[in-house]
């Protein structure tokens, strides 16, 4: 079978025979995106060139489009890796934990990390700043792995303001009401006085709207149990909504309406964008309160992404986060 086989409806069933021993344009394009939402983007554009040229240049452009499609929603969570069925020998995908898709539309991107003090080890900065109280500096972890766990186990809790992280976020309005509660963070939000807003709104699947609250009392409804077709309906319901809005903000900014009063009909489910950024200590407060199942399950998802980005830039500290709030 080769890649242009138009009887393989997702284009490419082995691995191309010209990849012999290589790896894979696409294993190299995940490389050089800076996580899942450049590497989702790259892929829809692949798709989009291979729909383009489609019946005008080589066989097999359909499957290919199809193949680069359904890589882009696998990506975002949203389907089978198209190479699965090429067995036990295929590496599958492994998300990047430098940003992450949430939602149906939004992200969580690292911007920037610091904590490592005088030295190349990021969280040594912690170490040498507990240090600074006996004139000493970071010993390397295999003797101050201990030093960490006493500092964090005993509330010390400083030493962790000596790192910090800057994040990237796309959240519905509603999503950042809540974020911003959290006053120990820095923010800069894009600007609906400045910018057209986008048509990009958080539209809740089915199931999410079905969910049931569970003991987090500010999750239930009044009791009456939503079925799929009910969920369904409302769900269309905020899509019309969503889309009516657009169409008259849209209208309202053709006809000379400034954008800081065109924006007011905006509903919270609207899309926007920040820069936050705080030190480790306020980030562990914040995912103890929105990583919670308390929290609401989008924010929630924030968090988990958030914690994503901290793991793997603060693997000693994170491992005590998930070892239990002392
Ligand atoms: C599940 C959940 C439900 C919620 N429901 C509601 C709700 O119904 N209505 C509502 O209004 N809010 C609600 N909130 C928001 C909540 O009340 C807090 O405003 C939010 O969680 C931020 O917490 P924080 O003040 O500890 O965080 P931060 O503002 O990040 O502060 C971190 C810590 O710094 C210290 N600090 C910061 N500022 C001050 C200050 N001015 N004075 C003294 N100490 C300070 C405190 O020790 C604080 O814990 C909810 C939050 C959660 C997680």
């Amino acid at each position: 079978v080769t890649e242009d086989d138009t009887t393989q409806p997702l284009g490419f069933k082995e691995v191309p025979a010209h990849y012999a021993g290589e790896r894979e344009t696409v294993d190299k394009m995940r490389d050089a995106c800076a996580g899942d939402y450049e590497f989702a983007v790259a892929c829809d554009m692949m798709a989009l060139k291979y729909r383009d040229r489609s019946g005008r240049k080589t066989q097999g452009d359909a499957g290919k489009e199809l193949w680069w499609a359904q890589m882009a929603a696998h990506v975002r969570g949203q389907g089978e890796d198209p190479r699965a069925y090429r067995g036990p020998s295929h590496a599958p995908y492994e998300r990047p934990r430098r940003d992450s898709l949430v939602l149906d539309s939004g992200f969580l991107r690292d911007v920037e990390a610091w904590g490592h003090g005088d030295s190349a080890d990021l969280e040594a900065g912690i170490i040498e700043a507990a240090r600074q109280s006996t004139a000493g500096s970071f010993r390397g972890w295999e003797r101050d792995s201990r030093l960490l766990k006493y500092l964090y186990t005993n509330k010390h809790s400083t030493p962790f303001e000596f790192a910090g992280l800057t994040i990237e976020v796309k959240a519905p309005i509603f999503v950042f009401r809540q974020w911003h509660r959290h006053r120990t963070q820095s923010y800069n939000e894009v600007s609906a006085r400045y910018v057209e807003i986008p048509s990009d709104f958080y539209i809740p699947t089915v199931y999410r709207l079905m969910a049931d609250g569970g003991a987090n009392k500010q999750a239930q409804g009044t009791g009456a149990k939503l079925d799929e077709v009910a969920a369904s309906a409302f769900q269309r319901k905020i899509l019309c909504r969503y889309e009516e809005l657009d169409a008259d903000y849209k209208a309202a900014i053709q006809d000379g309406v400034p954008k800081e009063l065109a924006r007011l009909m905006m509903g919270v489910g609207q899309y926007s964008q920040m820069r936050a950024t705080a030190n480790l200590r306020n980030w562990l407060g914040f995912l103890t309160l929105r990583h919670d199942p308390h929290a609401q399950w989008e924010i929630r998802q924030y968090a988990i992404a958030l914690h994503g980005v901290l793991s793997a830039r603060f693997p000693q500290t994170m491992a005590l986060w998930d070892g239990g709030t002392p």
